[in-house]
């Protein structure tokens, strides 16, 4: 899906692998020239590399999302930098699993921090921008485990929840500036992330999905191509589970 507009200037977080990668691998490829974030220059630059031999444009922000203004400055930065800023994909995230009662403060602070005190931050500093521009996507990854939860996950889960929550205050905040606000939550999706899962858990995983399969970071930058595209004028404040028929919520 190419945009009419070859200019929008799309940042996306966690593009050094996995789903950040696949998301900014296919926004190039839509047309726009993506900024890629991620914490250290090395991996994002291989992204450059590849989106620029593919004939996109691209550029390599190194910045760590849970440094909150370091993250603010850096989307100043880019917005100085192009004059602009129509997409963002808040999708840098980290787990830090396990039961509840043994769950430290830091450990469940810190995940909150990185997946969604990040991208309140990107957000609010992207809007002034977007709200100058009458136009603007913001792109919120959640997981299906902020929708209906998941044993060993109460951080990542509040985290991922509170996200749907503040993506639909933004949403009904922004619109009347042409700016849409939506999530797209994951299932189970074949990355670093979910790389240590033992047979047993994606087994299980894959008897509850409609589809039986694991989904791929392709999957998730196909919705998020649509859901940042001009087109998706009309559809904001929601949460778009892409899960292969998990939760069907
Ligand atoms: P990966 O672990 O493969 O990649 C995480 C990305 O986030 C990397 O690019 C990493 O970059 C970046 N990142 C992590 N911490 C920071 C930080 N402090 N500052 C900047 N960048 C950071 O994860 P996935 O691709 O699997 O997940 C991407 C998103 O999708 C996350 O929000 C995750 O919660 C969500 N999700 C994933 C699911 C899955 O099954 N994989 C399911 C549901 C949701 P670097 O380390 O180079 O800084």
């Amino acid at each position: 899906m190419t945009d009419s507009n070859p200019q929008r200037v799309a940042l996306v977080t966690g593009a050094s692998r996995g789903i950040g990668r696949a998301i900014a691998l296919r926004l190039a490829a839509d047309g726009r020239h993506v900024v890629l974030m991620s914490r250290s220059e090395g991996p994002l630059t291989e992204v450059r590399s590849l989106i620029e031999e593919a004939g996109g444009h691209a550029s390599v922000c190194a910045c760590d999302v849970g440094d909150a203004s370091a993250l603010a400055a850096a989307v100043e930065g880019v917005i100085s930098e192009h004059g602009r800023l129509d997409v963002v994909v808040n999708n840098a995230g980290i787990t830090r699993d396990g039961l509840a009662l043994r769950m430290s403060d830091e450990d469940f602070l810190d995940v909150l921090n990185v997946n969604l005190m990040s991208c309140f931050v990107t957000c609010r500093t992207a809007a002034r921008a977007m709200m100058k521009q009458k136009f603007g996507r913001m792109v919120n990854i959640g997981s299906t485990s902020g929708v209906v939860g998941n044993a060993g996950q109460a951080n990542y889960a509040a985290a991922k929840s509170g996200l749907i929550g503040m993506s639909k205050a933004l949403a009904r905040e922004l619109g009347g500036k042409g700016i849409t606000v939506n999530v797209i939550a994951p299932g189970f999706i074949e990355t670093d992330m979910t790389a240590n899962l033992g047979d047993a858990v994606k087994n299980k995983v894959l008897e509850g999905m409609a589809l039986r399969r694991l989904g791929t970071p392709e999957d998730i930058a196909a919705a998020v191509a649509y859901v940042s595209s001009d087109e998706a004028g009309f559809l904001t404040g929601q949460t778009i589970c892409v899960d292969g028929g998990l939760t069907m919520c």
